[in-house]
């Protein structure tokens, strides 16, 4: 099937309320247009360099979201134009992209990564460290940025009990978190669900899909 397809059947079974990121990395600028030209406006890199390259190259009307680990000597690069930031895992990658955001002039919209896999390998806030960065005082200093919901990655196994506990837990935490709101708090995205589990995350509160190769095929 064309990716033209696949985006279509894939749109067709996402209820309207979940956002769907589609997963363009290490794919070319004409895999991307074709999923463009097919309506889609919200493309998931995880290199910046990537990214930015892509982002110079497209329609200016497209949404980019950084979906991988960030180091944070290269957030100056994405600040001007990046959307959403899914993968923020401490409080000092936050302060470099508040800082990079001021410089733009502008508030850059972030999801907090919390670790939810059994393995050790995937990188990611426990509660407690959440919760920590949540009430610090750095953080509710922070004006450039806004924490506008949470990410996470379920264990690659196929046990589906056990990929559901993991979903359902961070929803939990989201829930947990909702309060307060405030000028830089905000939880109203759940970032979590790729191609191998996205219907299952939904079933689990989910309002943001990120799907590649589903989409775009094999890498
Ligand atoms: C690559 C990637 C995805 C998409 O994975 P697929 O299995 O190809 O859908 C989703 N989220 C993150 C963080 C990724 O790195």
């Amino acid at each position: 099937m064309s990716i033209r397809e696949n985006l279509l059947n894939i749109k067709a079974t996402l209820p309207s309320q979940v956002t769907l990121v589609a997963v363009s990395k290490t794919k070319p600028v004409s895999d991307l247009m074709q999923a463009y030209e097919a309506g889609q406006r919200v493309f998931g890199e995880n290199k910046i360099q990537e990214m930015t390259e892509k982002c110079e190259l497209m329609p200016k009307d497209i949404e980019w979201h950084m979906i991988g680990h960030i180091q944070s000597n290269k957030v100056k690069y994405m600040a001007p134009y990046v959307r959403l930031i899914h993968g923020v895992d401490s409080l000092k990658l936050l302060e470099e992209i508040n800082k990079q955001a001021q410089k733009n002039n502008r508030v850059i919209n972030c999801l907090l990564q919390i670790h939810i896999a059994e393995e050790e390998t995937k990188f990611g806030l426990n509660e407690e460290e959440l919760s920590d960065l949540l009430q610090s005082e750095t953080f509710k200093n922070l004006r450039n940025i806004k924490i506008v919901g949470l990410m996470g990655m379920a264990t690659f196994t196929e046990n589906q009990t056990q990929i559901k506990k993991e979903f359902q837990h961070l929803k939990s935490i989201f829930d947990k978190n909702q309060q307060p709101t405030t000028h830089n708090r905000q939880l109203t995205t759940l970032s979590m669900g790729m191609s191998g589990d996205y219907q299952l995350a939904i079933e689990c509160g989910s309002t943001m899909v990120r799907i590649g190769s589903s989409i775009f095929g094999g890498r």
